[in-house]
């Protein structure tokens, strides 16, 4: 990087750190700043300082919220009898444009990660088994990335969530809609061939 005046040095800095943004990017996106009305400058600065206390997360599912209770925890207009765990309150507003869920979620802080510090203090599993048994919870949909840490969590959720009453169900990884089998990696397969469907 050129040695700019510290004070943008900082700010490309800080814009690196969202994902996707490398150095040429964030050095654009900074000098486009530059370039802003004070006032623009001002109402966008304002913007990111009160986004966490504007929009902060359900304190009974995690989901975002603006009015205490979010719009995803009423059981009355909700299916009350299923609960979809996801990791990030994101990935919420996915499911919900499926319109195929009409159940409760639940959004764990962080999956399981002991390389990064993140142990299984950290999902409180026993907020999660107080919901279910409140909500009389059959079915949990656990809907995490497959990744490492996403099979990880999923399994110690299935092995501590697991009781006569409630089936433990995951989303199933398969094959993208309209590909063909010859594109698809031997890992997307092998899960695809394991979670299969009856015709
Ligand atoms: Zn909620």
């Amino acid at each position: 990087m050129p040695k700019y005046p510290e004070d943008l040095q900082n700010l490309i800095a800080a814009l690196k750190k969202l994902p996707g943004i490398g150095s040429k990017t964030a050095e654009r996106f900074a000098f486009e700043f530059i370039n802003w009305g004070s006032d623009e400058l001002t109402h966008f600065g304002g913007l990111l300082a009160q986004i966490r206390n504007k929009i902060p997360p359900c304190t009974t599912c995690g989901c975002l919220t603006q009015l205490g209770q979010c719009q995803f925890c009423d059981s009355r207009l909700r299916d009350g009898h299923s609960l979809c765990i996801l990791a990030s309150a994101r990935d919420v507003y996915s499911i919900e444009e499926t319109r195929a869920f009409r159940g409760l979620y639940h959004v764990v802080e962080h999956l399981l990660s002991p390389l990064d510090g993140r142990y299984a203090a950290e999902l409180r599993v026993d907020r999660i088994e107080s919901r279910i048994h409140e909500n009389q919870v059959q079915e949990v949909i656990i809907a995490f990335d497959s990744t490492l840490e996403g099979d990880a969590t999923a399994l110690f959720l299935k092995e501590r969530l697991t009781s006569p009453n409630v089936k433990i169900t995951r989303l199933a990884f398969g094959l993208p809609v309209g590909s063909s089998l010859d594109h698809i990696d031997g890992g997307t397969l092998s899960r695809a061939l394991t979670g299969r469907q009856t015709l």
